[in-house]
């Protein structure tokens, strides 16, 4: 198959867009540069992965999209937004902005089942992978290379329209589609979101200490956290936070306004989440967080997770 230029590679990216993405690139598939991966080795040896062993596990995977898709050529890098109008009452334990609807992996992924189906109909034979956190892929590191964003010092990939409010996914592809070129741009560098992170998570090099951040501490963390945790929650922020944080994503002056022509709709009409009380948390039953919260990030808390964040923001410090 020759290399896919010019108006056929912009069909492919006009395809895609048509799903919902705000910016599609793309970015020659193979392996991460060694100072990615030392950076990454790092970060994971220094502890600030905390309890997630997955990426110790996945650490030689991201290394190489080979072991995600054998034979890739062109890893396809895409942002969908999802700021949203909507508000939360602020009086309510906060919850992240991407957790205030349906679970975004199952709407990426409906999104996109249409344009992928013609992509594999237009080529046959070619093999297709789409990842979303499904994979052990450096996301943001394949987003800079597709140049579909700017590094942001608060981890995040800025891309236009949308900011740093994105959800990033990569379609692995055999095809070999000419690259674009690489972002090596960075955000305005204002400070503030280091500034503003509550717990001192966010590292001046833009990677995260999730021993101490609220988004990890009341996600991904199973069972009670240690004293560091603990500490952590325990600050007027994390006293208020029942699910994930947007601190260091809601004070970037990049987000201070979205296009909402590149965001993806992602609030169900009943707007459970949006109205969850630290109340209603605690009275849930296992079967009553499994039925109310079906098809929504929140589950991933896991019912014994979502119960203990409840519980810390009624906590009254002694
Ligand atoms: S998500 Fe919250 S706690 Fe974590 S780094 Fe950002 S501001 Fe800090
Ligand atoms: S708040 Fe400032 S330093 Fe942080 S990502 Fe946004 S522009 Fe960059």
């Amino acid at each position: 198959m020759p290399l896919i230029t010019h108006n056929e590679k912009e069909g492919i990216r006009t395809l895609l867009i048509s799903s919902g993405a705000a910016a599609v690139g793309f970015a020659r598939a193979g392996s991460i540069t060694e100072e990615r991966s030392i950076l990454f080795r790092r970060w994971v040896e220094s502890g600030s992965a905390a309890g997630m062993d997955y990426m110790r596990r996945h650490t030689p995977l991201r290394d190489t999209t080979e072991s995600v898709l054998p034979g890739a050529a062109t890893v396809i890098s895409m942002a969908f937004g999802y700021a949203s109008e909507a508000e939360r009452d602020p009086a309510l334990p906060s919850v992240s902005r991407y957790a205030w609807g349906q679970d975004y992996h199952d709407v990426l992924r409906e999104a996109l089942k249409e344009s992928v189906g013609k992509l594999t109909e237009i080529y046959p034979g070619a093999g297709f992978r789409i990842c979303i956190d499904s994979a052990p892929v450096d996301e943001r590191y394949w987003a800079l290379e597709a140049g579909i964003g700017i590094r942001g010092r608060n981890g995040s990939v800025i891309v236009g329209g949308c900011g740093g409010y994105n959800f990033l996914v990569e379609l692995l592809t055999t095809l070999e589609i000419e690259p674009d070129d690489p972002s090596r741009g960075l955000c305005e560098d204002c400070g503030a979101c280091l500034k503003a992170c509550p717990t001192g998570a966010l590292q001046p090099d833009g990677t995260i200490d999730c021993r101490r951040c609220l988004s990890y501490l009341t996600i991904e963390h199973r069972d009670d956290w240690d004293a560091v945790g603990t500490e952590a929650m325990r600050t007027p922020a994390g006293l208020h936070t029942l699910f994930g944080c947007d601190i260091c994503l809601r004070v970037c002056p990049h987000n201070r306004h979205s296009d909402e022509s590149k965001t993806i709709a992602l609030l169900r009409p009943s707007g459970t989440t949006l109205s969850l009380t630290a109340q209603e948390v605690l009275s849930m039953s296992r079967e009553r967080f499994n039925a109310l919260l079906k098809g929504t990030p929140l589950r991933r808390a896991r019912h014994e997770g979502l119960l203990r964040n409840a519980r810390n923001t009624l906590y009254i410090k002694p």
